[in-house]
């Protein structure tokens, strides 16, 4: 083991939010950082590999890198070269394939013309053209006609696919969950508008190699952080490998780990990835086929279309959401913080709490226990580290 006098920080998780603070440390500051990770690869929950038929997959379910944050995408440039990618989801409603964030062309597809002019008018009338408009607001309109297709958007798009991916009514969850993907009273049929969007050209996987290869940076897998940290929270000291550690520890795992459950679990929600390879060039037209009301999947993923890789077979995975289950290893995975108030008010214990050891900085999807996209946590990462450096 790295003697640990001169390891000057500590960061637990290996995913962007840990490897963003690696990075600078190693290559701004000049110092020692031991990162400790459970799973075999560093990554997080962004990891990608090809598999045993060539094709580039994500492991852990799609991932579309999008900023509008020009830092972001420049820094993360520094790593990557990009395939210019713009996304684009597909939904079935009815029998039809039509496009995700049900836009105006999702409405002449679905509606009668005379109906959908109709309505067109009106959502333009209400909102503006090129307005996004959440479900939750458009359930509030007065005018029957609005209402009529409110209903029918949120039954047919929303709440099926919601109590699959999250075992809980649309309503029941942050409003901030409807809002990532809003009624869009626009033509452009691209799931995000963001300025920046793309896919690292050679996988994310390179880009986290690129960002972790200082020699300053040590990287211990398979290593769950508590065979190798005991807290001491009492006292509020840290000890690693038995010895007192006095430099900083950046968590990245669940922060009610950390606190050993101290006030009752945090919940998460998993998924489980089933994989099929074709032996066909294309599978479906688009990256990702929402399936918000039938099977128990909410979705097929095909990851050509994202990575522009050329060949004669395919790989599709197909998503199922699942309650987490720490105990259980294929349920293990907390893929999701759950938006809900009473979740949030339980966090927000954990993070009072937090303050208390100010040696310890928590970040990330489950430091935070928030929604965050690649994106955001590579801000927070940069900002965290501008904060403290
Ligand atoms: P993670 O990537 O989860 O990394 C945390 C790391 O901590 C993990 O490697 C974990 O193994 C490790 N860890 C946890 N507990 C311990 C422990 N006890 N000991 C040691 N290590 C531990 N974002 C986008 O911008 N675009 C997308 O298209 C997109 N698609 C997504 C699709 C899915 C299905 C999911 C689940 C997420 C998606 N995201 C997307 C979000 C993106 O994955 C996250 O923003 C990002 O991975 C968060 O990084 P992180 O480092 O905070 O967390
Ligand atoms: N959603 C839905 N129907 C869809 C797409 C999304 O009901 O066809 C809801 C669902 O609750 C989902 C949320 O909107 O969890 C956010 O969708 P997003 O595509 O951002 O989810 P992610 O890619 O993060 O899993």
């Amino acid at each position: 083991m790295e003697n640990m006098n001169v390891i000057d920080y500590i960061i637990v998780g290996a995913g962007f939010s840990g490897s963003v603070v690696a990075e600078r440390i190693a290559n701004v500051l000049n110092r020692k950082v031991l990162i400790v990770e459970k799973r075999n690869h560093v990554g997080g929950n962004c990891y990608d590999y090809f598999n045993e038929n060539g094709i580039l997959i994500h492991k852990y379910g799609p991932h579309i890198f999008h900023t509008n944050l020009k830092h972001v995408w420049d820094y993360i440039s520094q790593f990557t070269e990009w395939y210019y990618y713009q996304h684009k989801v597909l939904g079935l409603v009815d029998g039809k394939k039509v496009c995700i964030p049900f836009n105006l062309n999702s409405l002449y597809d679905l509606f009668p013309l005379k109906l959908a002019n109709l309505l067109e008018e009106k959502l333009v009338l209400n909102f503006g053209y090129g307005k996004k408009v959440s479900i939750l607001k458009l359930r509030n309109v007065e005018d029957k006609d609005l209402k009529m297709l409110s209903d029918y958007v949120y039954e047919k798009v929303f709440l099926n696919y919601t109590q699959k991916q999250w075992g809980i009514r649309p309503e029941e969850l942050d409003p901030s969950v409807m809002e990532r993907v809003p009624i869009y009273i626009s033509r452009d049929d691209r799931y995000f508008q963001d300025i920046y969007q793309g896919i690292p050209k050679e996988g994310y996987y390179k880009v986290f190699e690129r960002m972790l290869s200082n020699p300053n940076i040590k990287i211990l897998l398979n290593t769950d952080f508590k065979e190798v940290i005991e807290i001491d929270y009492e006292e509020r000291k840290i000890y690693f490998l038995g010895k007192e550690f006095k430099g900083k520890l950046i968590f990245t795992g669940p922060i009610d780990e950390f606190f050993n459950y101290k006030y009752g679990k945090l919940p998460y929600r998993s998924l489980r990835f089933e994989y099929k390879t074709m032996e066909k060039e294309y599978y479906q037209e688009v990256a990702v086929v929402n399936y918000p009301n039938e099977y128990e999947f909410t979705r097929i993923t095909e990851y050509k279309h994202m990575t522009g890789q050329k060949s004669y077979n395919t790989t599709i995975s197909i998503e199922y959401p699942q309650e987490y289950d720490e105990k259980d290893p294929e349920k293990n995975i907390p893929f999701y913080p759950i938006p809900k108030k009473e979740n949030v008010k339980l966090y927000k214990k954990y993070e009072e709490k937090a303050k208390e050891f100010s040696d310890v900085i928590f970040l990330g999807r489950l430091g935070e226990y928030r929604y965050y996209n690649m994106d955001e946590v590579i801000n927070k990462g940069l900002k965290i580290f501008n904060l403290y450096k």
